[in-house]
């Protein structure tokens, strides 16, 4: 078996993983970093939970160690998607970089204060993790220097470009040095995506790895509407078993009902959205990394990137309404090699969707059923053929699902949990922001 070793990293480098408790680099990194290291421009694919992050991290400290000038002049960016994975990203820089006492890097984000961004590019820095609007904000009032930098990393670069970050991400790279290395990572390579890998990478090496999701068992709870969906929650929180919780709700307003419904029902749960002021964000995190918080109701924006290995369930409230979501989500649990439960939520609604899921994965997932919740209904009513079910004229129905309220969007009053109606996700699908 291949060992960090055999990859020849700097010294220093190789005590910082051995002090990160690892041993054998994972198959990604094992593949990329020779690679990376020497210079070569890669297209990666690989879900959250692979080592990617350490594949990009480590040779861009390798090749910051080997270059003669230590100048405080930033020579490599890694741009995320969101705040919460730029923040990770950092993390592992510094975790694997604690032993060069010359190395200053800095994240780069929204939400957060531009001072303390101001004065460490001022000091000067060697790494630049940074989210495409604020990195683009510091650009243009001319405070980075992009003149040395040599290594870009645009780290899941589809969820960049879904995210609307096209045209910033154009503009920052088209300041860049085209001498540099690009090193990309995606879920996809289709699209727009892979446009944008031909324009920017230079004969690139494609590295796939399909990430085994044993660890992670999946299971599927079918549901027959809201009501059914809260007390089947309810039923699996309540289990002994569970260790830490992600819930994943559709919207901003669906995790903070449920997490305020999950609170008066004596759980400590919080919610974490876009909406919430990135220092706030940041402490919801620390907090359930520290075991101050049980469960963590997420909207999916918000929930990427963390990396807490406690987190033994995640649990889709609503599914995902992008299957390569379902990945990254399970993902949060099973980290670091431990096992994890991934559970779903099924309205009737979203079978087709759960359907999408499961041809993605190319594997089935296994329904389960509570002693006293086991669903009434099985099918989908039916409708006349060619027509959509809108249900009757002026009323409400959730999700599309017949039998079911739409969310009235009232918070006030507590009510105990299974009273609590399901989220709206026709709220998300309007292209609000979560
Ligand atoms: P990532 O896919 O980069 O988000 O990493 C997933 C998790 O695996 C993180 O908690 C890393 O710290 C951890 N990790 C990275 N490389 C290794 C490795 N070689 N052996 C064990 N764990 C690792």
């Amino acid at each position: 078996m291949q060992t960090f070793n055999d990859l020849h990293l700097p010294e220093a480098l190789l005590k910082s993983i051995t002090d990160s408790g690892y041993t054998t680099p994972t198959p990604i990194q094992a593949q990329a970093i020779p690679l990376a290291v020497a210079g070569r421009d890669l297209q990666l694919s690989a879900q959250t939970g692979s080592g990617k992050t350490a594949a990009f991290v480590l040779p861009i400290l390798t090749r910051l160690i080997e270059s003669e000038q230590k100048s405080k002049r930033p020579r490599a960016l890694i741009l995320t998607p969101t705040r919460e994975l730029a923040l990770q990203v950092h993390e592992q820089v510094r975790k694997y970089g604690k032993e060069l006492k010359w190395l200053f890097s800095v994240p780069l984000v929204g939400g957060a204060p531009y001072g303390g961004q101001i004065r460490a590019l001022k000091k000067g820095v060697q790494i630049i993790i940074a989210t495409p609007g604020r990195l683009l904000d510091h650009m243009r009032d001319e405070r980075i220097d992009c003149g040395a930098l040599d290594m870009l990393v645009l780290d899941e670069a589809d969820r960049m470009l879904d995210m609307g970050f096209a045209d910033d991400i154009n503009a920052i790279i088209e300041a860049l040095p085209e001498t540099r290395q690009t090193i990309m990572s995606s879920a996809t390579w289709d699209g727009a995506v892979g446009k944008i890998a031909r324009r920017y990478t230079r004969e690139p090496e494609r590295i796939a790895i399909k990430v085994e999701s044993a660890h992670i068992e999946e299971k599927v709870y079918f549901c027959d509407n809201a009501e059914h969906k809260n007390q089947i929650l309810e039923h699996l929180v309540a289990d002994p078993e569970m260790g830490q919780a992600i819930i994943f709700a559709a919207t901003k307003r669906a995790s903070e009902e449920i997490a305020d419904s999950l609170r008066d029902n004596g759980f400590r749960a919080r919610y974490l959205h876009g909406d919430l002021p990135q220092v706030k964000r940041n402490r919801i995190v620390e907090d359930l990394r520290k075991g101050k918080c049980d469960i963590l109701v997420a909207t999916d924006v918000a929930a990427r990137g963390i990396d807490v290995p406690a987190i033994s369930h995640v649990i889709n409230y609503d599914l995902p309404r992008q299957v390569e979501d379902y990945v990254h989500r399970i993902g949060r649990s099973g980290r670091a090699g431990r096992t994890g439960t991934a559970i779903n939520l099924c309205s009737l609604a979203d079978r087709s969707q759960l359907s999408a899921i499961t041809r993605y994965l190319e594997r089935k997932i296994e329904e389960h059923r509570i002693a006293g919740l086991e669903p009434k209904v099985t099918s989908k009513p039916k409708t006349k053929p060619g027509k959509k079910f809108r249900g009757a004229p002026g009323k409400n129905y959730g999700n599309g699902k017949p039998g079911e309220k739409k969310f009235d969007g009232k918070r006030g009053g507590k009510k105990p949990f299974s009273d609590r109606k399901g989220g709206d996700r026709s709220y998300a699908r309007k292209g609000n922001r979560v």
